[in-house]
């Protein structure tokens, strides 16, 4: 059984609650499934909050539900995190793993008669809660075991260790995000802590776990509110035997519950709103992390009406008072403008490392290239999809193949026209200055609009009808490469 009990990590660079000063958070998922887009918004504000007062934020990865949890969603939990630039200040820690601590606290609780053994069968509770919904009356767990003298403790019999809440008065949490909410006591149950097969159930797992990673801010999902009141009663029996056992610093953490995220129709959020994991936006989004870290920072925060925010600047300005109370409405739309602008903030060889990949991997002549056509092809891009598909005509094969749109351009006529401009753009120097003056003199000369020129061009050279600027894509293609592909279309003409 674990006896120290503020050194929560394996992990050799773990530091105990005892050594970390100041503000603790966590993000605390449950690997059951990928991180999503709420979960990935509860993570930021923890890691907002610590750093804007320079405390420590944590990991614990609470993986007791043996059935649900899987090692792949633990990995892509981490993986969306370490994208978004949330990885924890320290080894993770995984709840499952801390079972033998999570019960010792309940045999303190129960030693010291905050907690009590609780006979009562399965059968027989599912016989009361039926009287009561029967008698339309609420159903609520009063044990009589609660203060049964051991002499008439059943032998052989299984028992659960229940919490003993307290019957009188009223809680009220100071909620950091919600304001004061107060619940009459006598609504708190008598919950389970330990099963009868010796294991903690998750709400003690939870607190004991809060307290061993000296957390000092609980941030998380406002579906979490009304096990806060029933996490306080555990936190406060261990308040009362303080000092026994090596049990030190239970204190009332502060608590922020954030509002969940619905969609733009306001309903709650769906596959059908956009609702995707994050490893989705980055996969098949192709979104920048710091696009959806803005976004997600503006999804319930925001600082006058401030929408670009660097990182430095949120943690400058985070204050957990400032998250809404209202639910925070998601809209894809407005996250691929957020997308939008960081794509044309990016540094050019960064982004060109990004869509190389998308392109089935470049070597370095083609990543070269690729980084010098970014400044051009960035700015007509919303995600690295768009970005990719933009770029594609730099490596396509001769002779290329055109879509539909181009392969119409090129009547006859167009043909004709551009050997002519093959010939022309030949004398030139290959820069785009001189190739625009030369095709605007020819398009004069022949009493032609520019665009009858430039249009049968980019199909010829892009295979497409939408590309940068014709100049600008001759100049990337550079004079022999454009000058074949004009041909190529050139000598099909009838
Ligand atoms: N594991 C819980 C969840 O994923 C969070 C519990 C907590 O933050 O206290 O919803």
């Amino acid at each position: 059984m674990a006896s120290a009990s503020d050194t929560v990590s394996a992990g050799s660079g773990a530091r105990t609650a005892a050594e970390r000063k100041g503000v603790v958070t966590r993000f605390a998922p449950s690997p059951t499934g990928y991180l999503h887009i709420g979960g990935a918004r509860t993570a930021l504000f923890n890691w907002l909050f610590a750093r804007h007062h320079g405390g420590t934020y944590l990991l614990r990865i609470e993986d007791t539900d043996r059935a649900r949890s899987t090692e792949p969603a633990i990995a892509a939990i981490f993986d969306g995190l370490n994208w978004l630039g949330l990885g924890g200040d320290e080894e993770p820690v995984f709840q499952f793993a801390r079972s033998d601590r999570h019960a010792e606290v309940a045999h303190k609780l129960l030693a010291a008669g905050h907690a009590y053994r609780c006979y009562l069968s399965q059968e027989e509770l599912a016989a009361r809660r039926a009287a009561a919904q029967a008698e339309r009356r609420p159903f609520r767990i009063e044990s009589e075991w609660r203060d049964a003298d051991p002499a008439t403790w059943p032998e052989g019999q299984p028992w659960v260790v229940r919490i003993k809440a307290p019957r009188d008065g009223a809680t009220t949490i100071d909620d950091l995000v919600q304001g004061p909410i107060t619940v009459q006591n006598a609504e708190i149950d008598d919950y389970v802590i330990l099963r009868s097969d010796g294991t903690p159930t998750y709400m003690l797992a939870v607190v004991v776990d809060d307290h061993d990673m000296g957390v000092t801010h609980v941030i998380r999902g406002d579906d979490h509110i009304n096990n806060a009141f029933r996490q306080l009663v555990i936190i406060r029996a261990m308040q009362a035997i303080e000092g026994e056992d090596g049990e030190a610093g239970w204190e009332d953490p502060a608590y922020a519950h954030i509002p969940l995220i619905h969609g733009a129709d306001g309903a709650k959020l769906s596959k059908r709103h956009g609702a995707l994991g994050v490893d989705a936006y980055r996969d098949e989004l192709g979104l920048l992390p710091e696009a959806v870290f803005n976004y997600l920072l503006r999804l319930g925060w925001g600082h006058g009406d401030a929408e670009i925010i660097s990182r430095e600047q949120a943690v400058e300005w985070f204050e957990i008072g400032d998250v809404g109370k209202g639910a925070a409405r998601f809209d894809l739309k407005k996250l691929l403008n957020f997308n939008g602008h960081y794509i044309r903030e990016a540094e050019d060889a960064r982004l060109a490392g990004l869509v190389a990949d998308r392109l089935g991997g470049l070597d370095g002549t083609g990543l070269a290239l690729l980084a010098k056509a970014m400044p051009v092809l960035k700015v007509r891009a919303a995600d690295l999809l768009e970005l990719a598909a933009g770029a594609r005509f730099l490596f396509a094969q001769r002779p290329l193949a055109l879509d539909e749109k181009a392969a119409g351009l090129l009547t006859d006529e167009a043909r004709a026209l551009l050997g002519a401009m093959a010939e022309r753009l030949a004398a030139e120097e290959w820069a785009a200055e001189a190739l625009e003056a030369a095709l605007k003199a020819m398009a004069e000369e022949r009493g032609l609009g520019l665009g009858k020129l430039a249009q049968p061009l980019r199909a010829a050279l892009t295979g497409t009808t939408t590309s940068p600027g014709i100049f600008d894509v001759l100049v990337l293609l550079g004079r022999d490469e454009s000058l074949a592909r004009i041909a190529d279309q050139a000598a099909m003409a009838a």
